[in-house]
């Protein structure tokens, strides 16, 4: 890096970035746009990916019709027309001591891109002509750097309108210059000794001017070493915070409950099952708040887990809410524990839409008298609005609807509930690790005996047929069928629910009764068609994913799924799900409207598979965390630097090393961790409501 001192030498961290040399107010705006206010910002504004100029060809190298790499400087640059309408532009480049051509036809406005003396990167594909090498449409990238580029890798950084790279490089050269020996380090040395951690400026100025891939990689290591530490910090502060420093009713497991809990269920539980509610009745009897998720395929039999801990917390005299992501799921949990608690002198209480005024006042006033022990509803049971006699256990049914800031949002009571949070959705763990870092977590390894296998297809277009008469004989012979569109309506899209309405029941499945269910229906229709479908009244089930969570209809055995390239692998697993849960054998179909090669892959993996946890890992790789991770969902501030794909390592290196942390100084209280804290705060404490914590 060129030391030069062009700046005021008033130029701190805190300075605006308009301040800095060569900035200005327009610029200052634009990089406001991108988040960047202060100098501070600017250093922290990584790039998001680098130029290899170290892996530069020479002409000498080429190859005719290899992809190659040149630097060079434009010499001239020229339009010639052959016809009307047609044009030609050719830029001639020169590289040490050769040329090359490189060619556009009908891009006559390139021309005011490029010009003579422009120091330029050049790849594309060179085809030998006469006398010189010639590149068509090639990719070009003017460097407009006064420096020799030879041997650097050039960062590349995510710009806005009106900034170009060449601006970005210039402000965070000045940056670092006045800058980068002013960064705090939050490490205390000895950390940064023991995990032979670069040091802040160090990382900072090779974050954004790396001298080789060596300094990049450990530059790289310790910012996302940090960046996932400080987040796993956060979690920790969360945890310690949610169990040690919160009071909850001890709800204690007994030889006599348990009998008696047993007697009421309809069949014997399965060894995982049993360890599952070992570790969470191990929780309920401390008198602190259990926060366990319960993580279990689809159909592994959660449900019965959870009965479990609610007829103990009931047993010890304690209210239990049950909360759903869907109203259909709330009323479902209802009807099985009517059934199983039949015998029973347990009260049940229902909060969701759809209830009369009059209705709905009477159960939140058993509820607050304490006469309702088990409460099940949708979100607005734990809204806080609800006022309960003794609320002792919580129970969050697909949970990773909801995430961290929901969680976090959940009323503060004088005496804690304990939590249990239970999804289907197999959870990548670096995933669970950041989403669900504040958890301990069960999992649920087996599935109920007797469990068939799922037969799953990726068949043509012209095997339709086939399958369709293979359906009706299936329901001929008794069972039900679901047929599942990613779209309730779409133009012209074959794939859509009212286009597969209209010419299943014209057509393939005509001798049969359809049942629809969709998002855009009324909870109450939803409700009914569920209902009817459940009774056997309606023998197929066309429907959007909103079947997707929880539903349990064992003599449902056939899926048939449309446009099945537009489903996640978790949600293609929770639908296949749905007919695997009886006696019967499963059967399901996917058939594509368009592929690609990455639906592809996904698909195949889906066929070859039924494991839930593979395939959320294969879903994971090929198509990152996106979904899983949305920050709207789940209201964590995205990384700036780490990738949960790339950066497992370094995830769980700084999850154990947080842990341990908190360990130690469990509110982070000693001065050499006080920045660390600081960071975390700063970044986590709102979201995760850590404002008490110092
Ligand atoms: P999920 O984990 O997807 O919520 P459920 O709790 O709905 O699964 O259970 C799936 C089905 O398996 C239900 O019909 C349930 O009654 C049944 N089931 C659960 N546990 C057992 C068991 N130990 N033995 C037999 N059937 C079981
Ligand atoms: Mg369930």
């Amino acid at each position: 890096m060129p030391v030069r001192s062009e700046n005021a030498p008033s130029v701190e961290l805190t300075t605006r970035v308009q301040f800095l040399k060569g900035c200005g107010a327009a610029r200052a705006e634009r990089l406001a746009a991108l988040g960047i206010h202060t100098v501070r910002d600017l250093l922290f504004y990584f790039p998001r990916d680098y130029r290899d100029l170290t892996k530069l060809s020479s002409i000498e190298e080429f190859e005719e019709g290899q992809l190659a790499s040149v630097s060079g400087t434009i010499e001239e640059a020229e339009i010639s027309s052959r016809a009307a309408g047609r044009s030609v532009l050719g830029v001639l480049v020169r590289v040490g001591g050769d040329h090359l051509r490189a060619v556009w036809f009908n891009q006559p406005f390139l021309r005011d891109v490029y010009h003579r003396g422009q120091t330029v990167l050049v790849s594309g594909k060179p085809k030998r002509r006469s006398t010189r090498w010639e590149m068509v449409h090639p990719n070009v990238r003017v460097l407009d750097t006064d420096e020799p580029p030879a041997g650097q890798l050039l960062p590349v950084y995510p710009l806005t309108e009106g900034l170009t790279e060449r601006h970005v490089r210039q402000l965070v050269e000045r940056a670092l210059e006045s800058c980068a020996d002013a960064l705090e380090e939050v490490f205390p040395p000895d950390m940064l000794a023991a995990k032979s951690l670069a040091s802040i400026s160090e990382a900072v100025r090779h974050i954004h001017f790396p001298p080789d891939h060596e300094a990049l990689a450990r530059a790289r290591r310790r910012l996302v070493y940090q960046e996932l530490l400080v987040l796993q910090l956060a979690l920790a502060l969360k945890r310690h915070e949610m169990h040690e420093s919160r009071r909850a009713f001890a709800l204690e497991p007994s030889a006599k409950i348990d009998s008696r809990i047993r007697r009421l269920l309809p069949f014997a539980l399965t060894p995982g099952q049993n360890r599952a509610i070992e570790e969470i009745i191990a929780d309920m009897g401390r008198d602190k708040p259990m926060h366990r998720l319960l993580q279990g395929d689809v159909g592994s039999g959660k449900t019965i887990v959870a009965v479990y801990a609610m007829l103990l917390a009931v047993a010890r005299g304690a209210q239990v809410v049950l909360m759903a992501p869907t109203e259909v799921l709330a009323r479902q949990h209802l009807e099985t524990l009517d059934r199983l608690l039949a015998g029973s002198h347990t009260r049940l209480g229902l909060v969701a839409g759809g209830q009369t005024a009059k209705n709905r006042a009477e159960t939140l006033a058993s509820i607050a008298s304490g006469e309702i022990q088990i409460v099940v509803g949708t979100q607005a049971v734990i809204s806080g609005e609800i006022a309960f006699a003794r609320l002792g256990l919580v129970i969050i049914d697909e949970q990773h609807k909801f995430g961290v800031h929901q969680r976090a949002a959940l009323k503060r009571l004088a005496v804690s509930p304990h939590y249990l949070v239970m999804t289907a959705t197999p959870i990548p763990r670096t995933i669970s690790m950041t989403l669900f870092g504040d958890l301990d977590v069960t999992v649920l390894t087996d599935h109920p005996p007797g469990r068939q296998n799922v037969h799953t297809y990726l068949p043509t277009d012209d095997e339709r047929p086939r399958w369709w008469e293979f359906v009706r004989k299936k329901i001929a012979e008794g069972r039900q069928a679901y047929v599942i569109a990613p779209v309730v309506e779409e133009n012209e899209e074959r794939a859509s629910l009212s286009a597969m309405h209209e010419s299943l029941a014209n057509g393939e499945l005509e001798a049969f009764r359809i049942g629809v269910v969709h998002g855009r229906m009324s909870p109450a229709e939803k409700q009914d068609a569920m209902e009817a479908f459940r009774r056997g009244d309606s023998q197929v089930l066309l429907a959007t994913s909103v079947v997707e969570v929880g539903i349990d209809v064992p003599n449902a055995t056939l899926m048939t799924i449309e446009g099945a390239e537009r489903f996640g692998l978790a949600q293609l697993h929770q639908l296949r799900g749905r007919v695997s849960r009886g006696k019967f054998v499963g059967y399901c179909t996917l058939f594509t409207a368009a592929r690609t090669t990455e639906a592809d892959a996904r698909l195949q993996a889906f066929v070859s598979s039924t494991d839930g946890f593979y395939l959320a890992e294969v879903d994971f790789a090929l198509r990152g965390p996106g979904d899983l991770l949305g920050t709207k969902q789940h209201g964590l501030p995205p990384l700036r630097i780490a990738d949960l794909v790339r950066d497992v390592e370094v995830l769980e290196e700084a999850r154990a090393d947080a842990l341990e942390l908190v360990r130690q100084d469990p509110e982070l209280a000693k001065p050499e961790h006080a920045r660390l804290r600081r960071m975390a705060l700063a970044r986590y404490g709102s979201v995760l409501d850590l404002g008490h914590v110092g």
